[in-house]
């Protein structure tokens, strides 16, 4: 996790329960490799594995710290 990723956050609760990446996948808050702020809100057993869903978060969940609006997502995430 480099330096820029960490700086996204705005405050302890956060931090605490952000992880560089759920292994294995369980509800959680995360940094993708392209810099956004997720959330996994479901997951699903699969006959190749566990599988999830995740969605990025705009604001924190703890503090209402708005961490990334959707114009910044998308421009992450484009492929
Ligand atoms: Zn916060």
């Amino acid at each position: 996790m480099s330096d820029a990723h960490t700086e996204i956050f705005c405050c302890d609760a956060l931090r605490a329960v952000a992880v560089e990446l759920p292994d294995p996948a369980a509800p959680t808050i995360y940094v993708s490799d392209s810099g956004v702020t997720m959330v996994v809100v479901g997951l699903l057993q699969t006959e190749d594995g566990l599988g999830y869903l995740d969605q990025a978060i705009q604001h924190c969940p703890f503090c209402g710290t708005k961490l990334q609006d959707a114009e910044a997502i998308a421009e992450k995430v484009s492929h």
